[in-house]
Order: C-alpha cells, then structure tokens, then sequence
C-alpha cells in the first residue's frame, strides 16, 4: 500500500480507500483525462481504481453531448463522443 501523502484534509479519506482496496492508483474523474490515465497506467502495468461520481465513465462527453460530433480527436475525422467515450472504454 503506498499513503499519498501531503493531501488536503478534505482529501484524506484517500488513504482509507488505499487501505481497504489494494491498488496502485487511484484516479477521481472517469472522463477522458481518467480513462486516458488508466490506459497509461495499463502501459506502466499498475493496477488503478477509477472513480467518479456519475453513474457512467465519459464525464463531459456522456453526460452533456454524447450525440454531439466532435472533429478534434487525432485519427479520427469526425466522431461522435459517446462513440469516443466506448473507444476509450
Ligand atoms: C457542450 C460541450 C462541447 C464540447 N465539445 C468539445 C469538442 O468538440 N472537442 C473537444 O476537444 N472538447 C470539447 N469540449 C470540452 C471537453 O468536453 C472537455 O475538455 C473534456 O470533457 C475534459 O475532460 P476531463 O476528463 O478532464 O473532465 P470531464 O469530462 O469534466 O470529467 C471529469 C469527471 O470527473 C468527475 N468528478 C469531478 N470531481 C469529482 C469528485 N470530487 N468525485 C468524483 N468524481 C468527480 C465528474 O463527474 C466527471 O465525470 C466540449 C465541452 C462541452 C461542455
């Protein structure tokens, strides 16, 4: 278990969840900044919880415009961002 150290108070409970489950990271957000983080951390072969305080992962994207096209995602021309949100998944 390693203790984050140097959190805010309002932050410390992190090292509660770092004691009860057994993870290397854990990332707050499952937007595309978290999910992109836990294919880097998937890369580094650490084991990461994610968690967020929607019902479902994609933050911005699946729960303000999952039916909007988005045209600034390399490698794609136009996608749709729920569709980036089960890409990302
Ligand atoms: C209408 C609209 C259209 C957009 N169109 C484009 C576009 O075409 N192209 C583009 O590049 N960008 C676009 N953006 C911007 C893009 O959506 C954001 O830049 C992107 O969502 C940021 O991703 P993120 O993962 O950093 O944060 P977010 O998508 O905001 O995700 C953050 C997640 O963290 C969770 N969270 C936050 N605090 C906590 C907490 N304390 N505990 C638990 N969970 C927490 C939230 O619930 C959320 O799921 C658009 C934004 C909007 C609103």
């Amino acid at each position: 278990m390693r203790l984050v150290t140097g959190l805010h108070p309002q932050f410390l409970w992190l090292n509660y969840i770092c004691a009860v489950i057994s993870t290397d990271i854990i990332i707050i957000g499952a937007g595309p900044t978290g999910l992109f983080a836990v294919f880097e951390a998937g890369l580094l072969k650490m084991r990461c919880h994610l968690i967020d305080s929607l019902a479902q992962a994609g933050g911005q994207l699946s729960e303000i415009y999952p039916k909007k096209p988005i045209y600034d995602i390399p490698g794609f021309p136009s996608i749709l961002a729920g569709e980036l949100v089960d890409n990302l998944m």
